[in-house]
């Protein structure tokens, strides 16, 4: 196995992954980014084909060059994919992929960072490995002994495989509101939430959300009291939930209280039998890749010392939420922290 060694390594080439090149190449610095997937775009080659980005084109652009104006407010999954490839181009980023990181350890003031292909040598790491990889499947009494399809929206591929099924959508938020609307005139769908979803104004969008968010994480800087929280998992209005409200069918019903071998007991004690249950549930960061050199805690974050991991001072998180700079997992915010993150880097 060759061992080489460069400045920076970064894991993952998703949006995060480019922002972080993009800062490294204007800082100058030896860096590879090593990618698992065999084409560009991160997570978003993997979602279901009817998605929509909550975020419109101008608010869903990485540093240094917009989106392309979409044709629709909200951008599609194909041109969230498109910008993304033709974004590592451009800038002409050394990604190597399809290269999968296996192990990060410790090595003196470095990281060595072994992937199937060989190992690097870094001077620092940054982790941008997303949280695709890493879903979170609640865990329902009974569900063990379930005989249908359970799917996490991570494998959700569109309405065909479910045609004419009786299906149960679980999540209140944008994945399980664009689900359920993609299945509706597909398959006896019903929508499941813990809580009534919190539909925001139809005029109310990403733009609108990170705006907000914005003006809060700022009140808070400055130890003001911040205006009341907005959440991003709020449902984000797009056409295909508008259309199902405007029929009348945008109704969802509360948690059953169990799940039997062929279906749901719901909480009136009323049994009923489904096909399958998706569950539009979350991620959570997906962080084995840098095992043994940190371990994630309960929630599956890294405790952090300021922009790098408490572990080691040369790993740096990125784009997993607010615990590695605000905002960082959407595609506007992530510049942001990124910046933040090569300047440390640089500087250090
Ligand atoms: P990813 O896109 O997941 O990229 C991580 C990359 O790391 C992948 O290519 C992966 O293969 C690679 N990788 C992982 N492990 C390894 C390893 N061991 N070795 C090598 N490579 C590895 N954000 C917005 O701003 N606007 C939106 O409208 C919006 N809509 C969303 C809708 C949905 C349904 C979801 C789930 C998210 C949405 N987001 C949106 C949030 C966010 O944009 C995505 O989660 C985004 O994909 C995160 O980017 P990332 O670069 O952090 O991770």
């Amino acid at each position: 196995m060759s061992e080489r060694e460069v400045d920076v390594v970064v894991i993952g080439a998703g949006q995060a992954g480019l922002a972080a090149g993009y800062f490294l190449h204007r800082a100058e610095q030896q860096f590879v980014i090593l990618d698992a997937e065999h084409g560009p775009g991160g997570a978003w080659q993997h979602t279901w084909p009817s998605l929509r980005l909550f975020s419109p084109a101008r608010w869903s652009s990485l540093p240094g060059w917009l989106m392309p104006a979409t044709a629709d407010t909200y951008p599609t999954r194909d041109e969230a994919l498109a910008y993304l490839a033709a974004y590592e181009q451009r800038y002409a980023l050394p990604i190597e992929r399809p290269v999968r990181v296996l192990s990060t350890h410790a090595d003196g003031a470095r990281i060595r960072v072994v992937t199937h292909t060989g190992n690097v040598s870094a001077g620092a790491v940054i982790a941008a490995t997303g949280t695709w990889a890493a879903p979170v499947h609640p865990q329902f009494v009974g569900l063990e002994s379930f005989t249908g399809r359970v799917v996490h929206s991570a494998q959700y591929r569109g309405p065909a495989e479910l045609a004419g099924q009786r299906v149960l959508v679980i999540g209140g938020g944008n994945s399980g509101a664009q689900i359920f609307a993609d299945l509706v005139d597909h398959a006896n769908v019903t929508w499941v939430t813990t809580e009534p979803p919190v539909f925001l104004p139809d005029e109310v969008d990403g733009q609108v959300l990170f705006e907000q968010a914005t003006v809060r994480y700022q009140a808070i800087k400055e130890g003001r009291t911040p205006p009341p929280p907005r959440s991003l998992g709020d449902v984000v209005m797009v056409a295909s939930v508008r259309r199902v409200r405007e029929r009348g069918l945008l109704t969802s019903c509360r948690l059953f209280q169990c799940v039997t071998e062929h279906g749901v007991v719901w909480s009136d004690g009323n049994a009923e039998e489904v096909d399958a249950i998706i569950v539009a549930t979350g991620f959570k960061p997906a962080l084995s890749a840098l095992a043994p050199l940190v371990q994630p805690d309960d929630r599956g974050r890294l405790t952090m010392d300021g922009l790098h991991a408490a572990a080691h001072p040369r790993l740096f998180p990125l784009g997993y939420g607010d615990w590695t700079g605000f905002a960082s997992a959407t595609i506007i915010g992530v510049g942001r922290a990124a910046k933040a993150v090569v300047e440390a880097i640089t500087k250090s």
